[in-house]
């Protein structure tokens, strides 16, 4: 069985073609990016058998760039299939699911109109997935379509973790609480680490510490989210390349006031100004900051600041798991950062948290990193939420048969 797997944003539109022969592993047969949707400039880079393409034409919108790929997949020079027909599902990946969307589900016009609801909780995200999901639906009409909520995984939070401490009303009227992001990610690495240490997830207490440009982690009981880093937006918890993570609510009025920001503009500084770049002053990239840090105090310190905040999530986690077996890091920074890894874990010894300097080098590759015999095993595990999402999406479309 073919499936496609979408992740729209406003200006792109990211692909995977994958065979689920073997829907546990999946197999890559093409995938590739359209960029620039709606600017001057939009190309298309296109992956298959180990080549690689770049193509340039205008592209107005989703649907467009949904056309062209399909294009692409049937081209016979570059394609990969014969015809669209033998696409069997498409998975989109959706960002914000609200309190509805507990798992992946079939799109029908329902999903759609909750998931455009939805669009007030995550005004930049959802309206592309959107757009997705009915350009997808256009150009291939008979096809089955599921969305896979990165919100969905949270959704087994208990109140005591997601409610905040501001009046309940407004939890009420407009649904502000805890939602947590990545949970596709956060599942898929939960679910490999099991396999990887052959246990039952569901006798697990694991930390997952996903570190790309966005940060989150999670502490999963059982195989259940029981709490996570970001919050109503993707903004709360660890510091992130240009999101600020847990500040002070009280600095977003002073900051207003004092210079008279309108929320445009304060908005634009807690999400694209602060963070590693804000810190910093030198880039929102870790690989920069690693490297200006032997001589650049600034630098240094935002690498303090990030294992820092670290450290005390993962105390945090810790304590409401009551226990630890294992915790694991997934996504750029986490898969890569051999450094960052290391100042999150060094003086957590005496949470059984340790590590193996040799087995730390390990770079996007599934490893054990903490010492042999330590209490909590230290983990590296890739992670990918397209193959998570092409799974779900085989699971609801094949049961539907
Ligand atoms: P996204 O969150 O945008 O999907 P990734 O998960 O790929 O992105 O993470 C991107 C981030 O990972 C980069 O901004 C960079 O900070 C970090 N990163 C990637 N490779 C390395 C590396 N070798 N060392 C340190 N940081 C890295």
């Amino acid at each position: 069985m073919l499936i496609l797997v979408v992740n729209c944003g406003s200006s792109t539109v990211k692909y995977q073609l994958f065979d689920m022969q073997d829907p546990e592993q999946g197999r890559v047969i093409a995938k590739g990016i359209v960029e620039r949707i709606g600017l001057p400039g939009s190309r298309l880079e296109h992956y298959y058998d180990e080549k690689s393409v770049i193509r340039e034409r205008e592209v107005n919108n989703h649907k467009v760039a949904l056309e062209w790929i399909l294009e692409v997949l049937t081209d016979p020079q570059i394609g990969v299939i014969q015809n669209v027909k033998e696409i069997e599902a498409v998975g989109h990946r959706v960002v914000h699911g609200g309190e509805k969307f507990r798992e992946s589900v079939l799109i029908d016009d329902k999903v759609i109109e909750a998931v455009r609801e939805y669009v007030q909780l995550a005004p930049l995200h959802n309206p592309p997935n959107i757009l997705g999901i009915e350009a997808c639906r256009s150009v291939l009409p008979d096809v089955p379509q599921v969305a896979v909520f990165d919100t969905a995984f949270h959704a087994t939070m208990p109140p005591h973790a997601y409610t905040y401490a501001i009046p309940y009303e407004y939890y009420e009227k407009y649904r502000i609480r805890r939602y947590g992001f990545h949970g596709t990610s956060h599942r898929y690495v939960a679910e490999r680490t099991a396999k990887i240490l052959r246990r039952d997830l569901s006798s697990l207490k694991l930390i997952t510490c996903h570190m790309g440009s966005g940060v989150s982690f999670a502490a999963i009981k059982n195989g259940e989210s029981i709490d996570t880093s970001m919050g109503f937006t993707p903004l709360e918890g660890l510091i992130m390349g240009t999101r600020c993570g847990d500040i002070d609510p009280a600095i977003v009025l002073f900051l207003m006031e004092k210079e008279g920001l309108s929320i445009k503009e304060m908005d634009e500084i807690l999400n694209k100004k602060s963070g590693v770049l804000g810190v910093s002053g030198i880039s929102s990239d870790t690989r920069d900051i690693e490297d200006a840090a032997p001589s650049n105090p600034r630098a240094q310190l935002t690498l303090d600041l990030i294992a820092y905040r670290a450290k005390k999530y993962i105390g945090a986690y810790y304590a409401v798991l009551g226990g630890l077996d294992a915790l694991v890091f997934t996504a750029g920074i986490g898969e890569n950062s051999s450094y960052i890894r290391k100042s999150i874990c060094e003086g957590l010894e005496h949470l059984g948290i340790t590590i193996d300097e040799a087995k730390n080098t390990v770079r996007r590759k599934e490893a054990v990193i903490s010492q042999d015999g330590a209490p909590v095993k230290v983990m590296v595990v890739p992670t990918n939420e397209e193959l998570m999402i092409a799974r779900d999406t085989w699971r609801l479309v094949a049961q539907k048969r």
